[in-house]
């Protein structure tokens, strides 16, 4: 008997001439992910046959679950194609269901030579398990578990259920996008909803220093560490934007009901020249239709206009139930609820515009000479590559965000 895990990929097929892609590109993410190397792949008729060769399902099924482009996974035992072998691995697998559930026995035949009919084996096999092992019922219309057999050319295979994966497409499938992150709860489950739907993010930060601590920073890290679960090879990009001197002069000039309107058109130019010398087509961020004061319709068609790229908002819709939820879900929220200001928590909502002003937006921008403060910025910014193994400290003793940047860059 030899274990496997039988791996269905999520809506490739709806793809056509490049499903060839988006399959060998979800083989590549699974690939790189898992480090056993006793592991072992078969690829066939649109599915991934993963051969364990003693590796533990239970090591290799939560890795599964962290890659998108993947619909379910199955454990399978794989046995030579005697009907008892057959039967034997079946009655194994039924007793790992719980008591008192029903069952049905379903067989495929990919081999048309084999003796039995498909039906013939499905009432052999049932009839075993319910003679040697009691509790379980048939039900043939709603069965709380299917019992799969699947006879092939060569062996046979007996799985129950199918375990969920992430869906979605392989990261990189979809082109990439850089992701606005700040240590909020949002803007993470953005940039993960963007990564499950295949686009190869880069993240950035624009943080505040002096005006905001080192540990706000330091939430973009951990932040990112949380994304890089999702992302190939378990690593992302994360780029420290130093937005201070920035800050301050949209502080000085701009009044306040627009400081937020205009932070937020800042930071998408940066993001949209970034984005133009890497060939980046989208920026993605973690506004939700009418979450906060600033989160209009309105004030996102300002802050659209100073862009060409288009502006994906992946929780526009959302309500922060759900955000949160999904935040829970990834791990990330723990992190967003820990108190440090980012540049934005500075704001009340009594002082900020909801119905901002293209045209005034532009006044205000007019005052200073934002392009010189942009590029010095970009100049200035740190690329960090983040690992889910990494543990990156930015807090210490005395020294400035940039001054810890710069010491834990490699
Ligand atoms: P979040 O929970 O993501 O912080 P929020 O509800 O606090 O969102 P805002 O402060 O209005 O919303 O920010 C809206 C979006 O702008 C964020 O979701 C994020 O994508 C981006 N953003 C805000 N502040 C920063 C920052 N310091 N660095 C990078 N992006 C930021
Ligand atoms: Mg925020």
């Amino acid at each position: 008997m030899q274990d496997a895990i039988l791996i269905r990929y999520a809506d490739l097929s709806l793809k056509g001439k490049n499903k060839k892609r988006f399959v060998d590109l979800a083989n590549q993410r699974i690939k790189e992910k898992i480090s056993d190397t006793r592991v072992t792949y078969a690829h066939r008729h649109d599915r991934l046959y993963l051969n364990l060769n003693g590796a533990e399902s239970s090591a290799i099924i939560p890795i599964l679950k962290t890659v998108p482009g993947l619909l379910s996974f199955s454990i399978i035992t794989s046995v030579d194609k005697d009907l008892k072998n057959i039967q034997e691995a079946a009655l194994n697998r039924a007793k790992t269901i719980p008591l008192n559930k029903t069952i049905k026995v379903d067989t495929k035949r990919a081999d048309k030579t084999y003796p039995l009919t498909s039906l013939e084996v499905s009432q052999a096999v049932a009839n075993y398990i319910f003679k040697h092992h009691e509790g379980l019922t048939a039900d043939m219309h709603h069965p709380d578990e299917m019992l799969n057999i699947e006879i092939r050319k060569d062996r046979a295979f007996v799985y129950v259920g199918k375990i969920q994966g992430l869906e979605g497409f392989p990261v990189g499938s979809m082109g990439k996008g850089i992701a606005l992150l700040s240590g909020g709860i949002d803007s993470p489950v953005a940039a993960y909803l963007a990564i499950k739907k295949g686009v190869d993010v880069e993240l950035m930060h624009f943080e505040s220093s002096p005006l905001t601590s080192i540990e706000a920073a330091q939430k973009a890290v951990d932040l990112a560490k949380k994304l890089a679960v999702y992302h190939k090879h378990n690593r992302i990009v994360l780029h420290m934007m130093p937005f201070g001197k920035l800050h301050e002069t949209i502080m000085t000039y701009v009044p306040k009901p627009y400081h937020i309107t205009i932070m937020r058109r800042m930071m998408v130019r940066v993001a949209e020249r970034f984005a133009n010398l890497d060939h980046t087509p989208i920026i993605i961020n973690g506004e939700s239709i009418g979450q906060v004061a600033s989160q209009t319709l309105e004030s996102m068609k300002v802050t659209d206009k100073v862009v060409d790229l288009p502006i994906i908002r992946p929780l526009a819709m959302l309500e922060k139930r759900e955000i949160i939820a999904i935040a829970k879900a990834i791990d990330t929220y723990k992190i967003s609820i820990k108190p440090f200001e980012d540049c934005c928590t500075l704001y009340v909502p009594s002082q900020v515009a909801t119905n901002p002003r293209d045209f005034y937006a532009n006044r205000y921008e007019y005052l200073f000479d934002y392009d010189t403060l942009l590029d010095d910025m970009i100049q200035a910014k740190k690329t960090l590559e983040i690992s889910t193994d990494d543990t990156l400290d930015l807090t210490m003793e005395g020294l400035s965000v940039q001054e810890a940047l710069k010491k834990v860059m490699p």
